[in-house]
């Protein structure tokens, strides 16, 4: 059965003018984009997006970028896609993540990474649903 993960192209990406290209990978690297939508977060939604990383440091800057802008939200569908995307992805960091990663060729620093995606079924779950409403 084919997975769902959640991608997001973050703000910096965005304002880059680089969200065709990365469209264009995921197309090629043979994921169906199920559910697309360009949003706006606002300072709430941000923070309630990264729950989990409200005990970190980096949080209230993390969310302020993260609201800095509109975002590209994608639910992406396919076989092993959590673990797929991620690899698409690269490290965290850009400067550690491996060469032709869109982390490595489009990243600016470990916060402006450019992309995000789901690290296990529950959350990537929890988080297509954060976004998008249940097809009826
Ligand atoms: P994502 O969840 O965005 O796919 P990730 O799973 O690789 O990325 P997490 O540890 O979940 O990394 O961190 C979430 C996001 O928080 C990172 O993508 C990055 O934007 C930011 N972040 C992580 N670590 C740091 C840090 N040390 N300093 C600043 N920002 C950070
Ligand atoms: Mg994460």
């Amino acid at each position: 059965m084919p997975q769902q993960t959640l991608a997001i192209i973050k703000p910096d990406a965005v304002k880059k003018r680089v969200v065709g290209k990365i469209i264009t990978r995921i197309e090629d690297e043979g994921f169906t984009i199920a559910r697309l939508k360009l949003v706006h977060l606002s300072p709430d939604e941000a923070k309630g997006f990264y729950a989990v990383h409200k005990e970190k440091k980096f949080f209230s800057s993390l969310t302020e970028f993260m609201s800095s802008g509109p975002v590209v939200v994608m639910a992406l569908e396919a076989e092993d896609a959590i673990r797929r995307w991620r690899e698409v992805m690269g490290a965290t960091d850009p400067a550690l993540a491996a060469p032709g990663t869109l982390r490595r060729l489009y990243g600016f620093s470990i916060e402006r990474n450019a992309v995000h995606g789901s690290d296990a079924t529950e959350t990537a779950e929890w988080e297509v649903g954060y976004f998008f409403k249940k097809k009826p």
